[in-house]
């Protein structure tokens, strides 16, 4: 937690505010590789992140304001909740702030988001003023994803479509029921979801703001939710709102109010990040290998195993379905084998068109870490 002693200027108010951006997942702020966990570089305001073309840069990310009117109660910025020095960014201070980072190429873009500051339009106009300096009056042209405030009125969340590359909100939880655990203030159904669906109409194929990428993020672990049940709602923000990306956040447990069901657990917080871990996991074969929510298996709790990666749980549930044929067996077939992702598939496919006989998958170009793990579900 960072300490002032005095009123602080722009470069503490960035500090705060940017260290305090880290709790918000929703622009993909994470390694392409690695532990979804990595979030920040040091206390500084630039975040890691994973471009569309599977490359990496760095965006600039920062809360506006980390003064907030709302209670979420697994939120230190939550109101009432002293625990961080509060403070304001102005439009321009932002702008003046960003701007060498991106024309010195040290940021491809900037993620703005804000604590609710008086009401959702309002905290929604400090981030739109910034955004809309550094379109028209700044010529930016880079990546700019503005996170919307729960309960944001159309017209905000429209000028933030006409502005933005990206917009997110946060679902936060899997329906009403856990959602009135996590927050007495926020109606879920009224400022999360009628504004999720006014995006997802905004953003169709053929519609104006087509364009721009949308997302949400979970937090996992702060009610009592199960994963069969974070898992359904997956399927229907993907299928029914198109989504472009769906994060998850591991409660982090300390933060938040006694009260929350997060707190009162005993799920060690290895076995909790491992849960937001294999929820990515999950997310990967909804998005990536055909896979539907129905298929996914769970414990007997509503879980998913925390020992094996997903597919591999629904492979072994479905032994029918192997071995199979890496000679003969189509894309999504091979989708289906554990240890064999997209690009190992593509390498299978072209060896196969290039007319020989596959009988290792090493000579297909495939990682023999990964061909060792996809050895006992295929065969050549
Ligand atoms: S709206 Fe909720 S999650 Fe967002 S900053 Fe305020 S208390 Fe935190």
């Amino acid at each position: 937690m960072v300490s002032i002693q005095r009123a602080p200027d722009v470069r503490d108010k960035l500090r705060i505010l940017a260290a305090d951006a880290q709790y918000d997942l929703s622009c993909a702020c994470t390694c392409a590789t690695g532990d979804p966990r990595r979030r920040g570089l040091d206390d500084r305001w630039l975040y890691p992140v994973t471009l569309q073309s599977g490359g990496r840069g760095l965006m600039f990310k920062t809360l506006v304001s980390n003064a907030c009117a709302n209670d979420c109660k697994y939120c230190p910025l939550r109101a009432g909740h002293d625990a961080t020095p509060r403070c304001s960014l102005a439009p321009e201070e932002i702008v003046r702030a960003f701007l060498p980072y991106w024309r010195s190429g040290q940021a491809i873009g900037i993620f703005l988001t804000s604590g609710v500051a008086g009401s959702p339009d309002a905290a929604m106009e400090r981030m739109l003023a910034t955004a809309e300096r550094l379109r028209r009056r700044e010529g930016f042209r880079g990546m700019l994803h503005i996170k919307i405030i729960p309960g944001a009125s159309d017209a905000a969340i429209e000028r933030a479509l006409q502005l933005a590359s990206g917009v997110s909100l946060n679902i936060e939880t899997a329906g009403a029921d856990h959602f009135a655990r996590l927050s007495a203030r926020k109606d879920y159904l009224k400022s999360v979801i009628a504004p999720l669906k006014r995006i997802a109409a905004l953003t169709a194929k053929g519609a104006r703001y087509a364009r721009v990428k949308t997302g949400t993020q979970f937090v996992v672990g702060a009610s009592d939710e199960t994963d069969r049940e974070v898992v359904r709602y997956m399927g229907a923000l993907y299928e029914r709102m198109g989504l472009h990306g769906i994060y998850f956040s591991a409660y982090q447990r300390g933060l938040g109010d006694p009260d929350l069901p997060g707190e009162r657990s005993t799920v060690s917080n290895a076995d909790l990040l491992n849960r937001e871990h294999r929820l990515y996991q999950t997310d990967y074969l909804l998005r990536k290998y055909g896979f539907a929510a129905e298929e996914i298996g769970f414990d007997a709790a509503g879980n998913l195993p925390l020992d094996a990666d997903p597919k591999e749980v629904w492979a072994r549930r479905h032994p029918e379905r192997f071995p199979v044929d890496v000679n003969r067996a189509d894309k999504e077939e091979l989708l289906r084998v554990p240890g064999l992702g997209p690009v190992a598939v593509k390498r299978i496919l072209a060896a196969r068109k290039g007319g020989g006989r596959i009988r290792r998958l090493e000579d297909a170009g495939v990682r023999a870490a990964l061909a060792r793990k996809a050895a006992g579900w295929i065969a050549c």
